[in-house]
């Protein structure tokens, strides 16, 4: 039994919005209590922006409002410890009770400590994650599965940046290895909260927002996992943002390759880091759905598989900046590109997107916050134009880059809608270009719609007696039938 790989489970904030959700989680982990499980759960859905308003509130002044504020946050926490036994729940009680005072006092201090004020928010938000996890392990054991809570930074080391520390992978590693292979030998479920890891010192960092699903990936890579689960409120990675295009349909299975893309590029159901680790080790990643158990969600692996339609999902992320940099210096010379991105880099910005031609560059940021500083550098290298408010399109599947014609039905599907940087062929698997934001709900909704669900219409005429009712309500419309 031993030699049987673990398995690792992520749960999302929305499947442990409220005791109800806590207690399907506890059901979904005793259904595969023989897979040797390691749980991974985020913070309560809200908790993390609601600890991140008061941090932000605290440095404006107001470190005692601030704490008032999270009054609600901590009763949705109390009313799932009502649901423990009696000698679980005055322990629970206490700690909820214990972590509101420490925040209390963390918030006065961002307050008074404006150089330690990064250090101080990841401090808060781990409280977010530690919570949850408490919670979890007590619902275990309440569900007769023997369950420990485990400090998730005795497992996962990072290089100590605050707001989006970087795991050191080897030290990770052979950490996990040691806190959590005993217990999973013992047969003992252990519970982390995500996002949270410790500096080489020890103090608390954490790993960007979204950041559960990396933590649940670098467990998996770290004890060989055979599977990481990633369990949230849809079923699967879905051919289009689900908040964009209603009817977006489940992805069978992708490529780490297309999924690491999607993530990048504004799938948020992926943290953009959590293939990488899975990768190194073949491991298999399902994205299930806490609320909907039969459905079998998205499985992402090595294999390719190139679909009917070639294209598998449009992914988009908005709040983008694209940056042209011009100049005839740059026709034939060296080193130019090099000096340019020095500038990228001595800010510590990422450059998500990048097209040349002779004399100019264009590419795009998504954190913009050093732009000023870099706009001063560029200019001595050649004329900047900044656009902000961009939005970028993904358009994302195995063979599209050998698949003649892809482009041309994207860019006529939006012709009316201006593109100001295209990339195609870095990797063979995307297209990516920039619309501006405004635009990027309508393009993303013709776009699902002309490779989604024109060509599923026609494959429907050509069969107007469908065996599957699930290609139906994959249309999301009624009376298709009727046809
Ligand atoms: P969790 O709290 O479980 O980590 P997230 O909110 O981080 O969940 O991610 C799930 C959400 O990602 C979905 O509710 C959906 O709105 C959004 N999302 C964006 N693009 C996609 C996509 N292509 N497929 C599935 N979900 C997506
Ligand atoms: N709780 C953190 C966030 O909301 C991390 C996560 O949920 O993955 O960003
Ligand atoms: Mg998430």
């Amino acid at each position: 039994m031993h030699n049987l790989k673990p398995v690792v489970m992520k749960f999302g904030g929305t499947s442990v919005e409220d005791a109800r959700a806590f207690a399907r989680v506890a059901d979904i982990v005793a259904s595969q209590k023989y897979l040797r499980p390691v749980v991974v759960v985020s913070a309560m859905s809200g908790m993390t922006d609601a600890l991140l308003a008061s941090v932000c509130q605290a440095r404006a002044g107001s470190p005692q409002s601030a704490a008032t504020t999270l009054a609600p946050q901590f009763a949705r926490h109390v009313d799932v410890a009502m649901t423990l036994r009696a000698n679980e729940q005055k322990e629970v009680l206490r700690a909820i009770e214990a972590a509101r005072q420490e925040i209390a006092q963390l918030l006065n201090k961002v307050a008074e400590e404006p150089n330690k004020r990064a250090a101080l928010a990841d401090a808060v938000l781990s409280f977010g994650e530690g919570l949850s996890s408490m919670l979890l392990a007590a619902m275990l054991n309440r569900r007769g599965l023997s369950s420990q809570q485990v400090d998730a930074r005795d497992c996962i080391v990072t290089d100590g940046e605050h707001g989006c520390a970087t795991p050191l992978f080897e030290e990770t590693y052979q950490r996990s290895q040691e806190t959590l292979g005993p217990l999973v030998n013992s047969a003992i479920v252990p519970v982390l909260g995500g996002f949270v890891g410790a500096g080489p010192g020890g103090e608390t960092t954490t790993l960007g927002r979204g950041g559960s699903d990396y933590t649940a990936a670098l467990l998996g890579a770290a004890l060989r996992a055979g599977e990481i689960q990633i369990w949230t409120d849809v079923t699967g990675v879905l051919t289009a943002d689900p908040r964009v295009v209603p009817g977006a349909q489940t992805i069978p299975r992708l490529s780490y390759a297309e999924a690491a893309e999607l993530a990048y590029f504004g799938a948020k159901v992926l943290h953009p880091k959590t293939i990488q680790p899975a990768v190194e080790d073949n491991i298999p990643v399902r994205i299930c759905n806490s609320r909907a158990l039969d459905h079998a969600g998205t499985l992402v692996g090595a294999e390719s598989e190139t679909t009917a339609h070639t294209v598998k999902a449009i992914a988009h992320k908005t709040g983008v900046t694209t940056v042209q940099i011009s100049s005839a210096r740059m026709l034939g010379a060296y080193g130019f590109l090099r000096a340019l991105f020095e500038v990228f880099d001595r800010h510590r910005t990422i450059v998500d997107v990048v097209t040349t031609s002779e004399v100019s560059v264009s590419l795009s940021l998504d954190d913009a916050g050093a732009l000023p500083a870099i706009v001063a550098e560029l200019s001595q290298l050649g004329t900047v134009r900044v656009e902000r408010d961009r939005a970028i399109i993904c358009v994302v599947g195995e063979g599209l880059r050998g698949t003649p014609g892809i482009a041309a039905r994207v860019f006529s599907t939006i012709s009316d809608i201006n593109v100001t940087l295209i990339s195609q062929g870095a990797s063979s698997i995307n297209l990516t270009f920039a619309i501006e934001e405004a635009r990027v709900k309508e393009a993303v909704t013709r776009l699902h719609e002309e490779f989604f669900e024109v060509d599923q219409v026609e494959e429907l005429c050509k069969d107007p007696l469908p065996s599957s009712n699930k290609r139906m309500s994959a249309f999301g419309m009624q009376g298709i039938t009727d046809q």
